[in-house]
């Protein structure tokens, strides 16, 4: 066994770390934004991503993306993770399924997203489908040379910046689940409400109508019926991504409180003298360190070929503990900075906020319980097991 990184894996993360203190500067200005940054400065960001080459880091490199295995993109994402404000979102990570496009398609719909041209979005969770994601209502009807799309899409991160979104939908007659390449200028598609969310992010979460969108026989990306397949293989990896933003979050919130406790005084001594500061500071610790190697060691698993369901699975349990690890340990950070933890202008309090929805997106922690459940009561405990060389 070798826990150690290689020489290219710590340069990576040096890298990574320094184009995050980069995205840290515009923290603030995201923050009084409350919404996109000015386009110039979007742009100079994403150039700098590129130049640092981590940018479009799932995507291969003779497609234009930095051609990151998943362990390399743990390790970028969660120096991502430490940012506010979901700036991570600047050095855009493509939906991994756009991997399945055809030539055509990829030149069309990827190719620009990796040149920083376009955007894309996912769009699966409806009024009446979240959890329960089979219940989708979104229907394709075909029709002469393709199809028309009717529904309702909801909390579609990204769908104010994007260009296109990957719509899911179930074609008829026979409700065959299909993934559709919907461009949001196409008649019919309309942003019917932007609502405000708990976070101030840099992109926002639009809810969508469909009616009667005409969309042609080459917008299916795979094949009909594939579309809830390709929507577990994108959960699996933005789960493992999470896993690793929240370890990233906790590691900065506890680094924070760290320094604060140790310079804060009253009665006289620093608050870390406090036992019970110092039981805060430790959780903390235990939380992100078990984290980070578990988050590891799935990303690395992935690499090495774990089947599709084991790593769905696994990948599940890094969503599950890592982000109720980062909520634990933001709290507790926050209690550490006292009155102060309530301020806004102190990057903890924004923590705080954010990160509460990774409890909920990508599937709620309720749901990766079910999912680790199913797994255990199925298959037995042998998929906790490490692989064997
Ligand atoms: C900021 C934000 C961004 C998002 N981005 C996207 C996006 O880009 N694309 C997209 O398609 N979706 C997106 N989502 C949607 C997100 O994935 C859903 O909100 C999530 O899956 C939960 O669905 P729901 O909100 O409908 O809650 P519900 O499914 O209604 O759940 C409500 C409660 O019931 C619990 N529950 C439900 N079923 C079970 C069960 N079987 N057992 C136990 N408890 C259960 C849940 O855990 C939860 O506590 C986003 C959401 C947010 C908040």
């Amino acid at each position: 066994m070798d826990f150690a990184y290689t020489p290219a894996q710590q340069e990576l993360k040096a890298r990574a770390a320094a184009y995050a203190e980069l995205l840290m500067d515009y923290e603030l200005e995201s923050e009084a934004a409350d919404g996109p940054l000015p386009r110039d400065t979007v742009k100079k960001l994403t150039h700098a991503a590129m130049d640092a080459g981590v940018y479009g880091i799932n995507m291969p490199t003779e497609w234009g993306g930095a051609g990151l295995t998943l362990l390399e993109q743990v390790i970028v994402e969660e120096e991502f993770g430490k940012v506010t404000n979901c700036l991570w979102d600047i050095p855009w990570r493509p939906s991994n399924v756009l991997a399945m496009a055809s030539p055509e398609q990829r030149e069309r719909y990827l190719l620009p997203i990796l040149r920083g041209e376009r955007f894309d979005a996912f769009a699966t969770t409806e009024p009446d489908s979240g959890s329960d994601a089979g219940a989708i209502a979104t229907t394709a009807t075909p029709v002469d040379g393709g199809w028309l799309l009717d529904g309702e899409k909801w909390f579609v991160t990204c769908g104010d910046v994007a260009d296109f979104l990957l719509v899911q939908a179930n074609v008829l007659p026979d409700n065959e689940s299909t993934l559709f390449f919907v461009e949001k200028d196409t008649p019919g598609v309309r942003i019917s409400r932007t609502p405000r969310f708990m976070h101030s992010a840099v992109n926002g979460h639009p809810e969508f109508v469909f009616e009667n969108v005409f969309v042609p026989t080459e917008s299916v990306l795979g094949e009909v019926g594939q579309g809830f397949e390709l929507t577990k293989d994108w959960f699996t990896d933005e789960r493992l991504m999470i896993a690793a933003r929240t370890v990233g979050l906790a590691e900065r919130a506890l680094q924070l409180a760290r320094d604060w406790a140790v310079q804060r005084k009253q009665f006289g001594v620093p608050i870390s003298d406090f036992q019970m500061i110092q039981a805060m500071l430790a959780d903390c610790a235990v939380d992100i360190a078990v984290n980070r190697s578990y988050t590891h060691q799935v990303a690395w698993e992935a690499d090495h070929g774990v089947d599709r369901k084991t790593l769905h699975a696994k990948a599940s349990i890094a969503k599950l503990s890592a982000s109720e690890a980062a909520g634990r340990v933001v709290d507790r950070c926050l209690q550490i900075f006292g009155g102060r933890g309530y301020d806004r202008s102190y990057p903890i309090e924004r923590m705080y906020r954010e990160v509460r929805v990774d409890r909920i997106w990508e599937g709620t922690s309720e749901i990766q319980r079910v999912i680790v459940a199913n797994e255990l009561i199925k298959r037995g405990t042998a998929f906790l097991d490490l692989p064997v060389a």
